[in-house]
């Protein structure tokens, strides 16, 4: 599966980076980066509760 951020939207709340640090990162200014576009099976379940606990929707998983 992939996952994409739309960085204009993200209000770089963190909580991505707290579900899911290895598919995560915040740059400089709390700003979502993404660590891989691809995400590896067993970070799906990770990556999910990422999505669903995005504050600004920012995050999409598709695939
Ligand atoms: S949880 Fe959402 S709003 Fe917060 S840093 Fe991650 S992408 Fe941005």
């Amino acid at each position: 599966m992939r996952i994409e951020a739309n960085r204009d939207v993200c209000v770089s709340a963190g909580m991505c980076v707290l579900n899911a640090p290895e598919v995560f990162d915040q740059d400089d200014d709390g700003v979502v980066e993404l660590l891989s576009a691809e995400v590896p099976a067993e970070q799906v379940e990770a990556v999910t509760r990422a999505v669903q606990v995005c504050p600004s929707g920012a995050l999409r998983l598709s695939g």
